[in-house]
């Protein structure tokens, strides 16, 4: 086990080595800057209760209307766009890493602001191969950095992605709930009964949360959120 000594000492090593700089203005000592952390896209106006996917002004987006979702609901504090969009490609594609804390402080922000009540974390699964090839789940990094603040158990192992799936962002609207459904499985029945916040980077449909939140239902959770750092906006509903 490594000492809370050691991890401020390496990390101390790490930043003289590799000094931090804002990911958005570079501007130095900082992963991100309070001014680009305040001016960072955030989703204002009317969103859908149950998805988040902002609305004309109705309450329940039509897509929701129509097919109700099985998971409680899914709350997104920004935009996927400007600088957050560059942030957050940084973190998953750029094997920044360490923008894991800044990014998860925002959605404490956000779960200090709405309270949505759970008792563990679980992250969005990657499949192995995509997991091999990146060397990181950024969903995971994000609910472990969120457990630690919260003191909340996080089960990254209790879901599978049980076949991959193609990329969310190259598929229409409309194919993207086939495309995983049915692709995640709660091997694990140790969440039996508790209400579990599912953790992913960016949404749009809401797909991929909802094919978890129905795997871990079935795997006797009682309830399921979503909670994700950014919205990519299809449309409004
Ligand atoms: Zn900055
Ligand atoms: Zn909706």
């Amino acid at each position: 086990m490594i000492l809370k000594e050691h991890r401020d000492l390496l990390r101390g090593i790490l930043n003289l080595l590799f000094p931090p700089r804002c990911v958005c203005c570079g501007r130095r000592d900082t992963w991100l800057c309070d001014d680009c952390g305040m001016n960072l896209p955030r989703i204002t106006g009317p969103t859908c209760r149950v998805c988040g996917q902002p609305t004309k002004g109705t309450q329940v987006c039509s897509s929701c209307y129509t097919s109700p979702l099985r998971i409680q609901g899914i709350r997104a504090p920004y935009l996927f766009d400007g600088q957050m969009r560059k942030a957050i490609h940084k973190f998953k594609y750029k094997r920044a890493r360490h923008l894991a804390e800044p990014l998860a402080q925002l959605l404490l922000e956000y779960l200090d602001a709405n309270s949505i009540d759970f008792d563990a974390i679980v992250p969005v699964p990657l499949h192995e191969a995509r997991l091999a090839e990146r060397g990181y789940n950024q969903s995971q990094l994000l609910a472990v950095e969120l457990g630690k603040a919260l003191n909340k158990a996080v089960f990254a192992e209790c879901v599978k992605r049980t076949r991959p799936t193609q990329a969310q962002m190259s598929l229409p609207a409309r194919k993207r709930f086939d495309n995983v459904r049915g692709a995640f499985q709660c091997t694990d029945k140790s969440l039996s009964g508790s209400r579990v916040l599912i953790i992913d980077d960016v949404c749009t449909t809401g797909a991929t949360l909802e094919a978890c939140a129905v795997a871990l239902k079935r795997g006797g959770v009682s309830s399921a959120w979503g909670l994700c750092l950014a919205r990519a906006i299809l449309d409004y509903r």
